[in-house]
């Protein structure tokens, strides 16, 4: 199969082409057909499958073939992210799809100052990618309307609900025009979502290119049991062993990224750190000299890794595991992308293994366990697989106490090794679903 038995126009075959592409992804192979008969999707798809291409390839088509221009202060196709890192990234590649075209491309996200995005739209745009916040901002400030809209795409809408976007999906849904075309991505697909694209979507097609909530199988993945404390030494460890060149690391806080970054920078290594709490400049000029490799080892969490395309990123770490088990395989997904072959460890300790557990129940694996020496833990991780069972070891009976003596004498904490600290509360943020005033509505 060829682009160009899709039935893509020459234009889009030729900046397919430039990008390498040779044949269309499976996610690519089913979607864009579909999209090009004007059919809503609803489709289940992780990063790395290559469906950005599969909704923005034959929106650009459409947009190119059908529509009136695009007249001040609008859009005739929008597609909505969880990040600015991803909106950045989304508009990216469309502005790339689109090079051949007559078609303008631009991105909002929040963040930055609000009047160069105004200034932009003034004469309107053709694609808008836009984070749900400021596209609301903008909308409310007159800067954008959206009657001449005849595409609307979320993607990662998982990830925009785990957010807590859902209230401004909601005030957003009341701003679209009833007759348009919907597609709906998710790297994974909850019941809240399943029920959002009931709410949005009109006859979906549904696609699905890889098992529900399977981890990609590109990628071997492995788990280091090793003691709270000792992570940093470990990392460095194993970095040092492994002779890594490009890592991106995932840590569970803002604190936990910058202590990480500051220990590594201390011992002379290349290392950055990108969190919710820098500015956007910051963590794109970090991200920028990660891809470049300039920076070796990106720490960041999770929200604002979310979706970065790293070509051929070879190795991700889990130096926290995520409290979310879905992370998890957004995380991995950042490696093993497009054909290529990745690894993810995942550095565990004894308080995580509810994680971990939760982990290997959705992705329906046992992660093997490398234990690297002179690191055993002295907290043992009790054992887990795909089941979600934690296997303890029955409690060894306790010694008596030596009586007599009166006096109180510090017989030390005797600790078994099968018991662990009480795990992490495993909080799931509470999705809430938005609800939708779902009148009739016109198919294309
Ligand atoms: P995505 O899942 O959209 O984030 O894409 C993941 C990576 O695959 C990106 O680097 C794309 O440029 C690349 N890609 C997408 N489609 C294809 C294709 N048909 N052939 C080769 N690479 C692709």
């Amino acid at each position: 199969m060829t682009f160009a038995t899709l039935g893509l126009i020459e234009p889009l075959q030729r900046a397919l082409e430039t990008l390498g592409y040779q044949t269309p992804t499976p996610v690519q192979a089913q979607a864009i057909p579909a999209v090009l008969a004007g059919r809503d999707l609803m489709a289940a798809a992780q990063t790395g499958t290559g469906k950005t291409a599969a909704f923005a390839v034959p929106l650009l088509q459409l947009l190119t073939m059908e529509g009136p221009k695009v007249v001040a202060n609008s859009a005739r196709a929008l597609i909505l992210c969880p990040t600015r890192e991803l909106a950045e990234q989304v508009h990216a590649s469309v502005a790339e799809y689109a090079q051949n075209l007559p078609l303008t491309t631009y991105a909002v996200y929040g963040g930055v100052s609000i009047n160069p995005q105004m200034m932009k739209l003034r004469k309107g745009v053709d694609v808008l990618v836009a984070t749900p916040g400021r596209l609301i901002d903008l909308f409310r400030q007159n800067a954008l309307k959206l009657n001449q809209l005849q595409t609307l795409v979320l993607d990662e809408a998982d990830r925009m609900l785990d957010l807590g976007f859902s209230e401004e999906l909601a005030n957003i849904y009341r701003m679209l025009p009833k007759k348009r075309q919907t597609l709906l991505f998710s790297a994974t697909f909850s019941d809240e979502i399943r029920t959002l694209a009931g709410q949005m979507l009109n006859d979906p097609l549904s696609i699905e290119v890889s098992p529900r909530n399977v981890a990609a199988n590109t990628v071997k993945q492995w788990v280091v049991p090793v003691d709270k404390k000792r992570k940093p030494e470990l990392f460095v460890h194993l970095m040092r062993k492994g002779r890594w060149k490009q890592v991106l690391v995932f840590a569970k806080t803002r604190n936990g990224v910058d202590a990480l970054v500051d220990k590594l920078q201390g011992l002379g290594i290349n290392a950055d750190g990108i969190h919710g709490d820098k500015p956007q400049a910051t963590r794109q000029r970090a991200l920028d000299r990660f891809k470049s490799s300039d920076v070796q080892i990106l720490v960041a969490t999770d929200v604002a890794a979310r979706g970065l395309d790293i070509e051929d990123l070879p190795l991700v770490v889990n130096f926290d595991l995520p409290i979310v088990a879905e992370d998890y395989i957004h995380r991995i997904g950042r490696t093993g992308r497009a054909g290529n072959t990745g690894e993810a460890i995942s550095l565990v300790c004894a308080d995580e293994v509810n994680m971990l557990s939760a982990i290997e129940m959705l992705t329906r694996q046992t992660l093997t366990r490398h234990m690297e020496q002179d690191f055993e833990p002295e907290h043992r991780v009790p054992d887990t697989d795909a089941s979600g069972q934690v296997v303890k070891k029955p409690k060894k009976p306790k010694k008596p106490k030596a009586s007599g003596g009166g006096g109180k004498r510090n017989l030390g904490k005797w600790v078994d090794s099968g018991e662990v600290a009480p795990a992490e509360p495993s909080i799931k943020p509470v999705r809430k679903v938005p609800v939708f005033n779902t009148g009739p509505r016109k198919k294309k």
